[in-house]
């Protein structure tokens, strides 16, 4: 199941951008690669960071972060075990992982704690 460019955008609306906090971003659709590295910008400031899109090459590349997503719990419903749709990297303190809940369906931004051991 791709995600579309609209979908991505719409999703990221529930971050802030690292630099000036607000919460409105465009993909760059020129910078879109057909390995699913995009690059998200913000509306205000222009500050851009790379958007991955390909999960399951990154799921297989890193083998704890199943069971990460396993650990997330859903603020809608509060069930455990979320799939994961893409991540960013908006500054080099802070990943973002968006997910969805398995349960319920609800979506939501989650911070990886992950990447800070990469
Ligand atoms: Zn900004
Ligand atoms: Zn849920």
């Amino acid at each position: 199941m791709a995600l579309t460019v609209e979908q991505v955008e719409s999703r990221l609306s529930s971050v802030r951008c690292a630099i000036c906090k607000t919460s409105g971003f465009t993909i760059d659709r020129r910078t879109m690669q057909a390995d699913g590295d995009w690059k998200g910008a913000c509306l205000k400031c222009r500050y851009s960071f790379p958007v991955y899109t390909d999960m399951e090459f990154y799921l297989r590349t890193q083998p704890d972060v199943p069971y990460r997503l396993k650990e997330i719990t859903c603020p809608a419903c509060e069930h455990r075990d979320v799939g994961l749709d893409f991540r960013i990297v908006m500054s080099v303190r802070e990943a973002i992982y968006f997910v969805t809940c398995k349960a319920c369906g609800h979506k939501f931004p989650e911070q990886s704690s992950l990447e800070a051991f990469e």
